[in-house]
C-alpha cells in the first residue's frame, strides 16, 4: 500500500513539473508569438520604424474579397457639442467639427475613407509613398472643404445627403501629434486614429499625454488597430479576443471611450476573423484600394491609400469628386 502511495506521488510530482516546464501555468493570460516587434516584421505590414531602424517592404496587395456585401447603415450618433479649440497662431475660437452640423445624416451618399499612416516632410525610412508631405496634407484639407463634403469618424460610417470623407491614420505615430493635429485644428476637419496600443509611449509613436489631448480635442477619436500589430488570420479566437480586449481596455483608459471600429493589420482579414470582430465592433477597415464602400459589408470597408506627392486635386479625382 505505501508503495503504491509513493508511486502515486512520484507520479504526480513530475506531472505538475512536466506542466509548468511547457508554461500551462498561465494558458489563457498571454496569447503565443502574437506580441510581434513590428520593427523586426519583414512582410505583409503596413507599419514602418521608428528613426533609424529599417523597416518593412509597404503593402503591396489588396486583401481577399470577403462575403456578405448587402451593407445596413448603422444608427448614427447624436452631434457633439461645439468644441473650442486652440488655433496655432490665433486666439481660441470655436470650431463645430465638420459633420456634426450634418442633422439628417440619412441619405444616398456612401462616405469614403482616405488611409495615410505619416505626415512628415522627411522619410525616415524607405518606405517614401507613407510619408505625405504637411503641405499636401493641408492641401488635401483645403480641397475636401472646398467641396463641401462632411467630415466623419470611423465609427460614423453611415449613408449621408451630403458627400462625406473619414480620415483615417493607421498605427499612431508621433506626427499625427506634431504635424498633423495642427492642420487638423486649422480647418476644423476630423480624423480617426487606429492605434497599435503596445507602442504607445514607445519612440516614433503617440505618448499618453498626445492621445489623451488629441481626444479631449473633440477632433481625432482613437479606434483599434490591435495590441500588438499580428497577422490576425493566423490567430485563434482566444489571441483575436485578447487582442481586442487589451486594445480596448487601453484605450478606454485613456480616452474615456471604448473603440467600435478596428483597422486589420496589414489589411490581412478573412471571414473568421470578420466574425470574431463584430463581437466588438460596428466597423471593420481593411486595406482594399477603393473610393466605393457601397457595397462593402461594414466590418470589411474598403479605403483610399493615399501615397506622398498626391495633390488636393489628385486626392478630388481619386474619389471621383474632381
Ligand atoms: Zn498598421
Amino acid at each position: 500500500m505505501k508503495g503504491n502511495i509513493k508511486i502515486i506521488a512520484f507520479l504526480m510530482t513530475a506531472l505538475l513539473l512536466s506542466c509548468m516546464a511547457a508554461g500551462c501555468a498561465q494558458p489563457l493570460l498571454r496569447p503565443a508569438n502574437t506580441d510581434t516587434d513590428i520593427v523586426q516584421q519583414t512582410t505583409g505590414t503596413d507599419t514602418v520604424d521608428s528613426p533609424p531602424v529599417q523597416t518593412d517592404p509597404p503593402v503591396t496587395t489588396d486583401l481577399p474579397e470577403t462575403t456578405a456585401p448587402v451593407m445596413q447603415p448603422p444608427e448614427t450618433t447624436a452631434p457633439a457639442p461645439m468644441q473650442t479649440v486652440e488655433v496655432t497662431g490665433g486666439g481660441n475660437i470655436d470650431l463645430s467639427p465638420r459633420g456634426d452640423n450634418n442633422e439628417s445624416p440619412a441619405g444616398t451618399y456612401a462616405p469614403s475613407a482616405l488611409m495615410y499612416h505619416l505626415i512628415l516632410e522627411q522619410p525616415y525610412t524607405e518606405l517614401t509613398n507613407l510619408f505625405v508631405r504637411p503641405s499636401e496634407f493641408e492641401d488635401h484639407l483645403q480641397k475636401l472643404c472646398a467641396s463641401d463634403c462632411i467630415f466623419l469618424f470611423a465609427d460614423e460610417y453611415a449613408m449621408t445627403e451630403r458627400k462625406s470623407i473619414i480620415l483615417t491614420f493607421d498605427d499612431g505615430y508621433e506626427d499625427n501629434y506634431t504635424q498633423m493635429f495642427p492642420i487638423l485644428k486649422k480647418y476644423g476637419a476630423k480624423a480617426t486614429i487606429f492605434m497599435i496600443t503596445s507602442k504607445i509611449n514607445t519612440p516614433g509613436y503617440l505618448t499618453e499625454d498626445m492621445i489623451r489631448e488629441m481626444a479631449a480635442s473633440g477632433l481625432v477619436r482613437f479606434e483599434s488597430h490591435t495590441h500588438t500589430h499580428p497577422s490576425l488570420t493566423s490567430l485563434s479566437a482566444e489571441d483575436l479576443a485578447w487582442q481586442f480586449a487589451q486594445s480596448g481596455e487601453i484605450l478606454y483608459n485613456l480616452t474615456g471611450r471604448y473603440p467600435q471600429a478596428i483597422c486589420y493589420p496589414g489589411g490581412t482579414v478573412n471571414d473568421f476573423v470578420i466574425g470574431e470582430a463584430s463581437k466588438c465592433y460596428q466597423f471593420g477597415y481593411t486595406t482594399h484600394n477603393s473610393a466605393d464602400t457601397s457595397g462593402c459589408d461594414p466590418l470589411a470597408l474598403s479605403r483610399v491609400r493615399v501615397s506622398r506627392g498626391m495633390s488636393g486635386n489628385a486626392v478630388l479625382s481619386r474619389l471621383g469628386w474632381g
